[in-house]
């Protein structure tokens, strides 16, 4: 792709995008009076313009069946959450029985571990990524401590080399070769918070069985952003959230997968509640838990419909456009911005004199989703803050990171060309 940095540029290129008509369905925030360019999809995506009919058919329901509505409403609430095993499955590459909605993520990272890492005394080690989100590091040492376990003995982190901005696989390898079987789990963040490199699943998957470890991942930066297909990787387990990519508002229910190979093992321990018994039987009320053989197993509540209501919105865009057209555009999209902010860097910024952009998103395409993140050399908060003033909504970290992510479902080429012109503004 030959990008220019060009507001011509940028208007033919939406004026080709096949998604182009989506942008409108989804609500784009304003700040004094403009439209803001936001990139923080990764973060908590817009909200569609269908999300309230989609809430208010609930609370309809509600309003003129009472309890009734479980099985009288336009959608039984009974069986709400059945309606997202097929097309969250697509979204995550899995069949309809290895994907349930239920809960949190960070819950429903706790509830899988609680099945797949069970650890013995000879085999006990868990591996993830240095640095993982902090939500996910808490989970794993109390999972390790909960089980009378050290952390420090327990959990091997795999860091980037000295230097190096970003994990090499060879490395994450390596460190389940090393741990061989003493290694009881692989749960590593599919896409990397920070940094937006994605790495490779199904290699990790594959190296975590050969040694008789589980392998699971957090894909809250991964589902809806990147293509998965978690069945035929062989993965064990997996969870993610709805409100970043899958734009179904703030605390919104989380995605839960278990491959298909652990659906019919009964005896595999785990929570249990009464959504996750077998359907037949739930309503006799009687003893004796008896696991649905699907995903939903792991179940233990029945749905929260509202917020479930919010994920049918989104959900269903996702089901109507496609991964794949998402995907094809994620790519065209993500590698403009990293041309704007490289031509930006080279013209105006000089490196010598310790200013500089430092994209530490890896550059090829395999190994980054929607996100570019961006190291600010000689610069502070202050850019981040010239950047919100004029409309730019990122996302920073300290001392100077800035995490962008265009999406392809509501942001344009435009809204980078935008972007760019702020931000040359900015760091003159
Ligand atoms: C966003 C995010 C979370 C947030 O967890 P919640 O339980 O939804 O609050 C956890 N882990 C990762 C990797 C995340 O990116």
């Amino acid at each position: 792709m030959n990008y220019e940095n060009r507001l011509e540029f940028a208007q033919k290129m939406d004026e080709q995008d096949e998604l182009k008509s989506y942008r409108d369905k989804f609500y784009i925030p304003n700040i004094n009076g403009k439209q803001t360019v936001y990139f923080t999809g990764n973060s908590l995506g817009l909200q569609p313009k269908s999300t309230k009919d989609y809430i208010n058919t609930e609370l309809d329901d509600w309003a003129k069946w009472g309890v009734e509505g479980h099985f009288l409403g336009t959608n039984p609430w009974f069986a709400y959450h059945e309606m997202f095993a097929e097309p969250v499955s697509k979204i995550v590459g899995a069949l309809p029985k290895e994907v349930v909605v239920m809960n949190n993520l960070t819950v429903n990272l706790n509830l899988l571990l609680i099945s797949f890492y069970r650890p013995t005394d000879s085999r006990y080690k868990i591996i993830c990524e240095a640095k993982a989100f902090p939500s996910d590091q808490y989970a794993l040492e109390m999972q390790v401590r909960n089980a009378g376990l050290n952390p420090n003995d327990a959990i091997i982190e795999v860091a980037p080399r000295e230097n190096e901005r970003t994990i090499r696989h060879e490395d994450i390898i390596a460190a389940i070769n090393e741990a061989g079987e003493s290694l009881a789990c692989v749960m590593i963040g599919g896409v990397n918070y920070f940094t937006g490199q994605v790495f490779d699943m199904k290699a990790i998957t594959e190296a975590a069985h050969k040694v008789g470890s589980n392998c699971g991942f957090d894909l809250a930066h991964g589902a809806g952003n990147i293509e998965l297909k978690l069945h035929d990787w062989g993965v064990d387990f997996a969870c993610w959230c709805s409100y970043k990519y899958l734009n179904s508002g703030p605390g919104g229910v989380s995605g839960a997968f278990v491959h298909e190979k652990h659906c019919n093992n009964t005896d595999l321990p785990r929570l249990a509640g009464w959504w996750g018994h077998d359907k037949e039987t739930r309503f006799l009320m009687e003893k004796g838990f008896q696991p649905i053989k699907s995903a939903e197993s792991w179940q233990m509540s029945n749905a929260p419909v509202l917020t479930m209501a919010a994920h049918k919105a989104s959900v269903d865009i996702f089901n109507e456009v496609g991964m794949e057209k998402l995907l094809k555009k994620q790519k065209t999209l993500s590698g403009y911005l990293e041309f704007v902010v490289d031509d930006i860097s080279d013209k105006h910024l000089n490196k010598v004199e310790g200013k500089w952009l430092e994209i530490i998103t890896p550059r090829n395409w395999e190994e980054r989703g929607c996100q570019v993140s961006v190291i600010a050399h000689g610069f502070g908060k202050e850019l981040f803050d010239k950047l919100t003033e004029e409309g730019v909504i990122t996302d920073w970290r300290e001392p100077n990171a800035i995490r962008m992510a265009p999406v392809p479902l509501y942001n344009s080429y435009e809204d980078i060309y935008r972007f760019g012109e702020i931000l040359t503004k900015a760091i003159n």
